[in-house]
């Protein structure tokens, strides 16, 4: 048997639902693979354990009286430090919030665990979900554990690394503009935005309000999907959550992909992509058509405007969202000012780090009277423009398929200087977010070792399609790589 940290969420609870092994087994190995690793990696922010001991027993218990202990019982799961856990600190890899501790646990959270969660720890992130490398979060950056002197991707860095490293079994993440999905790709997982509305977003701590979702990465599309069953669903808590039954995820799996039509947006296979990761993109495509599908070229050109218009709508809705670290309601404050106003100014300017300022003042600037309509009023136009796009192109294609990034995962500190080169690595993934669409992110191949993700687009709520293609995919590349010990943590 494979080490139990190192494997699939699917196959540890057919295990410990057979009772083959117990949660505390499971969660001593992953716990003993966090005191290996977490030193070099540094996936999380808070590691939980007390709190994960008693989950495990509690499952155990469960189980030993042979009741039904949920479907997330006694399988170790890092939470993205940007969803609220009541009673654990929860930062938003902020120095604004510290040391908050929520009185409420996230929708999505609550339901993991009326299904048995086992929490190992809150994972490390971009402050405040803004980044694309997890170097933004303001207490220490996380390493890729392919490759220790490399970036896991952000702002999910340490949800993704965590599980890369065998310190979680699945984790969740948050996706703003390609925070599942970047770094899912950089340390070789599987990771999903679900379809705007599908998943809560209450006690997610909001970013761009319009484009965050909630959703799972995880290590094959089979896990990604159990993941998904459990996070999606309406909630009045959430006024944007969408209502309607849930199908049923894992059912879809096994269906193939005959007869499926598969386009490739021109404007996502442009310059700028590395041969690694072109010569996966096409593996995956000559397979594709090997298993019977159809795949031809798109154009969706308004897709050229994405990165500009997701630059001017997400900071806006940043610097209006971010208004209520002030001081005086959440987290931190810097005593001794004379007046309310220097206090406001004081607290913003010790809490915030500089990607989040940078933000705040572009999406300010950008809403101000008399720029409003230039900037704001512009961007939302392109958006609508990119949505029909995506409807014209789903008309033709049932799915859409580009790389989920340029390049596989960059060099620590290779980009802070230049956080125009770190936007451009969402190219690809930030368009899904302004249409409100799904996206899944699978391993398709190795370039210089690193691992290169594929995205598959889908049309709105069409998750239990894409996870089929997902699946059948996954099945025909048949991606085994694990991290070489001498770069990265090994296996
Ligand atoms: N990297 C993008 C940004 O910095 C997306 C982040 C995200 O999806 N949270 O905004």
């Amino acid at each position: 048997m494979d080490k139990l940290y190192a494997m699939k969420a699917w196959e540890l609870k057919s295990l410990l639902e057979r009772r083959e092994v117990s949660a505390a087994e499971v969660l001593d190995s992953v716990l003993d693979r966090i005191v290996e690793v977490e030193g070099k990696v540094r996936s999380y922010i808070t590691v939980t354990e007390e709190e994960a001991r008693k989950a495990a027993a509690a499952a155990d218990a469960a189980r030993a009286r042979g009741e039904d202990a949920g479907a997330a019982a006694g399988v170790p799961m890092a939470v993205k430090d940007v969803l609220c856990t009541r009673g654990v600190r929860t930062t938003c890899g902020s120095r604004m919030l510290e040391n908050y501790l929520p009185v409420y646990d996230a929708t999505v959270v609550g339901r993991l665990r009326a299904e048995g969660l086992t929490m190992v720890g809150k994972a490390n992130m971009d402050e405040f979900a803004m980044g694309s490398s997890t170097e933004n979060s303001a207490f220490f950056p996380t390493r890729n554990p392919w490759d220790l002197g490399r970036v896991p991707g952000g702002s999910s860095g340490g949800s993704a690394a965590a599980v890369a490293a065998g310190e979680a079994v699945w984790a969740l993440g948050s996706d703003t503009g390609g925070s599942i999905r970047q770094p899912a790709s950089f340390c070789g997982l599987v990771g999903l935005k679900p379809t705007y509305g599908l998943v809560s977003r209450y006690g997610l701590v909001a970013f761009a309000s319009s484009l965050d979702q909630v959703g799972p990465i995880a290590r094959d599309v089979r896990d990604c999907a159990l993941l998904l069953s459990l996070l999606a669903g309406h909630d009045p808590l959430d006024s944007t959550s969408l209502p309607g039954e849930v199908p049923d995820y894992l059912a879809a799996l096994g269906g193939g992909v005959r007869g499926l039509k598969v386009g490739v947006p021109r404007e996502l296979v442009q310059e700028g992509l590395t041969a690694g990761v072109r010569e996966s993109l096409e593996n995956a495509l000559r397979l594709l058509e090997e298993m019977g599908a159809e795949v031809s070229e798109a154009s969706l050109p308004n897709l050229d405007y994405a990165l500009s218009a997701y630059y001017i709508i997400a900071p806006a809705e940043a610097s209006s969202n971010l208004a209520r670290f002030d001081g005086v309601r959440y987290g931190l404050r810097v005593e001794g000012a004379a007046d309310m106003l220097e206090m406001y100014g004081r607290t913003r300017a010790a809490g915030f780090g500089p990607e989040v300022k940078r933000r705040i003042m572009l999406g300010t600037y950008a809403l101000s009277a008399g720029y409003y309509e230039a900037y704001y009023g512009q961007a939302q136009k392109v958006r609508t423009l990119i949505i029909m796009d995506f409807e014209e192109a789903f008309r033709r294609f049932d799915v859409l398929v580009s790389p989920t990034s340029p390049t596989p995962a960059f060099g620590l500190g290779e980009k802070v200087e230049d956080p125009l080169s770190m936007y451009l690595s969402d190219v690809c993934t930030i368009p899904v977010n302004l249409a409100g669409i799904p996206a899944v992110s699978i391993p398709c191949g190795l370039d210089e070792g690193l691992p290169v993700g594929l995205q598959i687009m889908g049309k709105v709520l069409d998750e239990a399609n894409l996870l089929r293609v997902a699946h059948a995919l996954e099945e025909a590349l048949e991606f085994r790589a694990e991290p070489d010990p001498a770069r990265g943590v090994g296996r």
